[in-house]
């Protein structure tokens, strides 16, 4: 059985703490692997690395620090199959998926590898009498990620190329249910010739965060969970004094207009609803068909498909769902199922009890498809994270925007509709960070960034993209003159043009 320990300074060790977490193959329910879980101790020891090697990797020319990236790019290109293998043997997902999270992680790295560009400063001469003015960007120093279990890779590369590439140097807390993923990211970063203490990764729950939380030399936080962690982290991080910014939960809809194309509109439901069992805070958990005959051409699409859904280990290549993370993952997503049904909504597919032949301990979760869900029920308020979509009739367009705009997570949101006057309006008018205009996850490209709204996010800044620069930076603006020969003497007045 492995046992996963810290990466500090470039070394493995199992640290100050003797705790440790069972690591579980989803698939089986076998125990896989230990983690070690550290405490305050680690953290602080992990601290006092990155802020030594701080000093020269935030001097190193930016250009240099980009050629790291470029390196990583091609190591992650060359690796990317054994990544996603580390992937999903802890958190279950298809290969095939695993793979395009690598990919959309290598995409951040990409454009990582163009920050000498994008940290370049600005100039303007003459902004007074031989008064000259410049803003230059400069690294914040030690900072930290505090990344979730879904994408295990992904959101970790969503945030230490971009801190890295920027001159920071960082701390990586990983979920502790798939921690294999984060120390295969920081040997790969090694490989690619980053120095030893510019990463650190430690592992654990709590205990670990709240040490990175109260540190006075952590200057800023990246997390990525949970709405309740989410906002304990902003609350708390703000508190001492950090940078925070924090994403968490989503419930994120699709409208479906009356002109849409049906079998088109069902497909996308099936991969945003089931794709990972439903475990991406991008899931399409809510389908707004608007009108009775749209809902009912819906349903009679979606169920044939819910029903036949593969579902099966990693390893089964025609599979294309897996298990949910853990057995209690399990057990709360069949909960709020029955919640579900004892509440009024009808379920036309029923995933609870779901068993695979030869995978009878695995933590598997049938594609479940409940109709006539109403905004009162718990299914519709809460974030199941799971292989369950919820089908809310609308009787009409507006009452189908304004359902999305009165529900307390703002993240992403589709619109399946041939007609251009209600996309356009769509875009315009509801209350989240990411649109889909029959485009079922509208997860921006990594040269865009990615944020929700609302109670999706807690903070000023988006993850990568631009947003990163200046969540990772601050401004410094110089303002100089060099007079030769001119004496105006004391001014008591507030400098100003005239
Ligand atoms: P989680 O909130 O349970 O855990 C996230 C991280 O916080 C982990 O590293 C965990 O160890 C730590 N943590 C957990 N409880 C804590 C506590 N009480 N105090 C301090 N730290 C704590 O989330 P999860 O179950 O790993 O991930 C699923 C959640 O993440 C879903 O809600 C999903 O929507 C969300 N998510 C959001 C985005 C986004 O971009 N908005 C992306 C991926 C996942």
């Amino acid at each position: 059985m492995n046992h996963i320990e810290h990466i500090i300074d470039g070394k493995r060790t199992s640290g100050a703490g003797t705790s440790v977490a069972a690591v579980y193959n989803p698939a089986t329910g076998e125990q896989v692997a230990d983690v070690v879980m550290g405490g305050k101790r680690d953290i602080n020891t992990a601290i006092e690395s990155a802020k030594a090697a701080f000093a020269d990797w935030s001097t190193t020319p930016p250009a240099k620090r980009a050629r790291v990236m470029f390196r990583l790019r091609d190591i992650l290109e060359a690796r990317a199959d054994e990544v996603a293998r580390t992937i999903s043997a802890e958190h279950g997902k298809t290969h095939d998926d695993a793979l395009g999270e690598v990919t959309r992680a290598l995409e951040v790295v990409e454009y990582a590898c163009g920050i000498p560009d994008k940290l370049k400063g600005s100039f303007s001469r003459d902004v007074g009498p031989g008064i000259d003015s410049c803003d230059e960007r400069q690294p914040l120093g030690v900072v930290a990620g505090i990344t979730p279990f879904n994408f295990p890779a992904m959101v970790p590369l969503w945030m230490i190329p971009m801190a890295l590439a920027c001159g920071n140097t960082f701390i990586l807390k990983p979920s502790e249910r798939d921690p294999s993923s984060a120390n295969l990211v920081h040997d790969l970063f090694a490989e690619a010739g980053l120095p030893d203490g510019v990463l650190n990764v430690v592992h654990g729950g709590k205990d670990a965060v709240d040490a990175l939380l109260d540190h006075p030399d952590v200057q800023a936080i990246s997390f990525v969970g949970s709405t309740p962690v989410a906002e304990y982290i902003y609350s708390r991080g703000c508190t001492a004094g950090k940078r925070v910014q924090a994403l968490g939960g989503a419930k994120n809809h699709m409208i479906i207009l009356p002109d849409a194309d049906i079998d088109q509109a069902a497909d996308a439901l099936m991969g945003a609803g089931f794709g990972s069992a439903g475990e991406r805070c991008m899931a399409v958990s809510v389908a707004v068909p608007v009108g009775e005959e749209t809902a009912d051409k819906l349903i009679e699409k979606l169920a044939p498909q819910v029903r036949a859904l593969k579902i099966g280990p990693s390893t089964d290549a025609e599979a294309e769902m897996g298990p949910v993370i853990t057995r209690e993952a399990q057990e709360r997503i069949e909960g709020l199922i029955a919640a579900g049904e004892s509440e009024g909504a009808e379920v036309v597919v029923d995933g609870r009890g779901y068993r695979l032949q030869g995978y009878e301990n695995g933590f598997w979760v049938g594609g479940t498809l409940l109709d006539r869900v109403t905004p009162e029920m718990t299914v519709y308020k809460q974030e199941i994270f799971g292989p369950v979509l919820s089908v809310l009739r609308a009787s009409s367009y507006d009452e189908a925007v304004g359902l999305i705009n009165d529900h307390e997570y703002g993240n992403g949101t589709a619109i399946f509709t041939r007609d251009g006057d209600a996309a356009r309006d769509v875009a315009a008018k509801i209350q989240v960070g990411m649109v889909g205009i029959n485009v079922p996850i509208p997860v921006p490209v990594a040269y865009h960034s990615f944020g929700g709204w609302k109670r999706s996010i807690f903070g000023a800044h988006g993850i990568y993209g631009p947003e990163a620069v200046h969540f990772y930076t601050r401004l410094k603006t110089v303002t100089s003159r060099w007079p030769t020969g001119i004496r105006a003497g004391a001014e008591f007045t507030f400098p100003s043009m005239g």
